[in-house]
């Protein structure tokens, strides 16, 4: 990853107004602090400073699903028809938002929605025996869906990256035994970007083969679903399941249930024999018979989740990214208005890039605003950008050998000795 950046040479400009027609509060902010794009209503482009968080959330993510011993791959977004037709979704009535195209000869293909067919017919030529299970398998790539609504900005859109990873297991043992781990991997995420103490593990319902599925949903008035949570527990249900059978289940009552607006950020199923069934995917046991695959899915939208941290982390100046996914970890803003005299230095842009230096020698990722732009443009676009740290070089600092830190979120103010940066 590129360690420093000035913002001279950054392309991007923020601006006043976001797009009349953009409603969403994450997108508004996004666009006008210059991190997407829009390019039609639910149709985002990522642009330098966009993709640098949307990287930091896909590298957490990455991280805790190799950690449980995830392969990363990627599949095509082309996909053959005839694997769909197998599973019976190719169907528009089943499967509501596809988008389907057609090559010069006139077979139909379709714009992946999901991979669970794709990646079923992949593994039998790789699946055979009992030695190759389990198997973890998973992709960050793009999806395509004919979303209706499309008003919640990157939290829902009809073009968008997704993390998914199928586990293929030999038996139910071993499939709830990889089930549990990427629920806590799940958690760890949500925790690592910033929103684990607003996500709740929600009980769903889980199909025909376990008796609950678990979406991970995070509170915002800006989510489009309605769970209902036990702060106590730290769980919730979702509407679907809210029922007696299932409070009994969990151990808890309804009065004790809140109804609150939630984003769904993540989400992990057991599919059963569902794909492996319909695609014949088996395997040879111990015994030497031939059994199906027991298959899950876990699913994270890692571009709804940033949408998702704009939503909660920002305020009325603009966003606060938590270290952990924000572009930069240091923004630096020289305040010099002096116009260049010849053979006068300026002083605090010498501070400035003396500092500037050594950030980067330390590999700390810097924004360093070193435009010829006024104190006041330069402090509300960096309000704007929300990085973490904001280090102000001026005239009034260095007149007492300092420069000013100050913590977006808390707001709090420090002055830093210039000899202290090493
Ligand atoms: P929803 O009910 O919100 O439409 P879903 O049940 O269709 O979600 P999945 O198909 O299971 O979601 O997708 C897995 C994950 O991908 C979701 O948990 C979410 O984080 C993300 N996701 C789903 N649809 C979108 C979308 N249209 N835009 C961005 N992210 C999405
Ligand atoms: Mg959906």
């Amino acid at each position: 990853m590129i360690r420093l950046m000035k913002q001279s040479h950054l392309f991007t400009k923020t601006r006043r107004e976001a797009p009349k027609d953009e409603v969403s509060k994450n997108a508004q902010l996004l666009i006008r602090a210059g991190f997407i794009h829009k390019e039609m209503a639910g149709i985002y482009s990522f642009l330098p400073l966009g993709l640098r968080t949307m990287n930091k959330i896909v590298g957490i993510i990455r991280e805790e699903m190799n950690a449980i011993g995830g392969q990363e791959l990627s599949l095509t977004a082309l996909q053959d028809k005839h694997i769909w037709e197998k599973s019976g979704r190719w169907s528009d009535e089943v499967l509501d938002v596809w988008f389907k195209t057609t090559l010069k000869n006139g077979t139909e293909l379709g714009l992946g929605t999901t991979h669970e067919e794709q990646l079923t017919n992949l593994m039998k030529d790789y699946i055979r025996s009992y030695r190759d299970l389990p198997a973890y398998a998973y992709q960050f790539q793009t999806k395509f869906r004919n979303e209706t609504r499309a008003k919640s900005g990157i939290m829902r859109c009809r073009e968008f990256l997704m993390k998914d990873l199928y586990s293929f297991s030999k038996n139910e043992a071993e499939h709830s035994a990889f089930y549990e781990k990427a629920k806590q991997a799940y958690v760890n995420v949500y925790k690592r970007v910033g929103i684990g103490d607003l996500t709740y593990i929600t009980f769903s319902s889980g199909g025909t083969f376990s008796k609950y599925s678990h979406e991970f949903q995070t509170l915002t008035e800006a989510g489009e679903d309605m769970i209902y949570v036990h702060e106590g527990k730290k769980i919730a249900v979702n509407k679907e399941v809210l029922n007696d059978e299932v409070l009994k289940d969990l151990g808890i009552s309804r009065a004790d249930l809140i109804e609150k607006k939630a984003v769904e950020v993540g989400n992990i199923f057991n599919l059963g024999t569902k794909f492996s069934d319909a695609l014949e995917l088996v395997f040879k046991d111990v015994d030497g018979t031939n059994k199906p695959v027991i298959m899950g899915s876990y699913g994270i939208g890692p571009g709804r989740v940033m949408g998702t941290i704009a939503e909660i982390c920002s305020d009325d100046k603009g966003l606060i990214w938590p270290e952990s996914v924000a572009p930069f970890a240091v923004h630096l803003i020289a305040l010099s208005n002096k116009k260049a005299v010849e053979g006068v230095e300026d002083q605090v842009k010498k501070v400035a890039d003396e500092i500037y230096a050594k950030f980067v020698k330390r590999g700390v990722e810097i924004l360093y605003d070193d435009r010829d732009a006024t104190a006041g443009e330069k402090f509300s676009d960096s309000d704007l950008i929300g990085i973490p740290i904001r280090y102000v070089v001026s005239e009034k600092t260095i007149a007492n050998g300092e420069v000013e830190m100050k913590d977006r979120k808390t707001g709090k103010v420090e002055m830093v000795n210039i000899s202290d940066f090493k």
